[in-house]
């Protein structure tokens, strides 16, 4: 039998927020996953099959899709919200998982400026110190830029600034090369993905809906977006839905 007649597996990149209910005053309240759903979207996945690793794994360059016919994904934090740290990271841990989570580099141990001035509720970011945690017990850190603006209206320097000076400071808090990179809003055109090659970072994230894909581009990863209504089956439909989504663009 050729490998062309195995049943190839799904790999998918999960994207989330905010951990905690559902914030009515929040303008982003379906970004708030409950923990106990987020327990129960890992178990619901692995208990169907679905090996969890690391991004590597699941997007990383070279990687064969649906090798062996295993259906995989990955969990991926934007933001780098406390609330996180507080309830899925131990959640991850608990079940030998890891995760990427994309630092705001400028916001480390603040609020999240940027959806405070556009009139969002404050969220504590996480601290140096959680950082170096997270980052010594095997979760990759990932950059998210300075200040989270879209990253297409800035000038060439400012551009710059927002993808370098953010790997220099999350390289010195972890003692690790940042490679990881995720565009705020998903706001990317092939002049951002110019400069963050450039900066050496080896991948990209964005939030186009999709699964990956064996001819892809490592620096227009598509995910998933994990809202707070994703029960295992509702998850599970999102995430056919962006292998159809990644099927029609081919
Ligand atoms: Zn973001």
């Amino acid at each position: 039998m050729s490998t062309r007649n195995l049943v190839s597996g799904t790999s998918v990149v999960l994207l989330y927020h905010r951990l905690g209910m559902p914030k009515l005053t929040s303008l982003v309240a379906g970004q708030y996953v409950a923990p106990r759903l987020f327990n129960s979207q890992l178990d619901y996945l692995t208990g169907r099959g679905w090996k969890g690793g690391a991004l590597a794994d699941v997007a990383g360059a070279g990687r064969t899709e649906g090798a062996a016919g295993q259906d995989e994904f990955c969990v991926t934090f934007d933001d780098g919200y406390l609330s996180v740290y507080d309830h899925a990271c131990p959640a991850l841990v608990e079940r030998n998982m890891t995760a990427t989570i994309y630092v705001v580099a400028g916001s480390i141990g603040g609020i999240n400026d940027w959806d405070a001035k556009a009139g969002d509720r404050r969220e504590s970011m996480i601290s140096t110190e959680q950082i170096r945690e997270l980052s010594d017990g095997g979760f990759q850190i990932g950059s998210h830029t300075m200040t989270h603006p879209h990253l297409t209206e800035l000038t060439d320097e400012a551009l710059r600034g927002e993808l370098t000076d953010s790997k220099h400071i999350l390289e010195d808090i972890t003692g690790r090369q940042v490679a990881a990179f995720s565009y705020p809003y998903g706001d990317c055109d092939d002049r951002v993905v110019e400069e963050v090659v450039a900066a050496g970072y080896t991948s990209a994230v964005g939030t186009k809906l999709g699964v990956v894909v064996e001819d892809m581009s490592a620096f227009e990863i598509p995910r998933v977006n994990v809202r707070w209504n994703a029960i295992g089956p509702l998850l599970m439909r999102k995430i056919n839905r962006a292998r159809r989504a990644s099927r029609s663009t081919k």
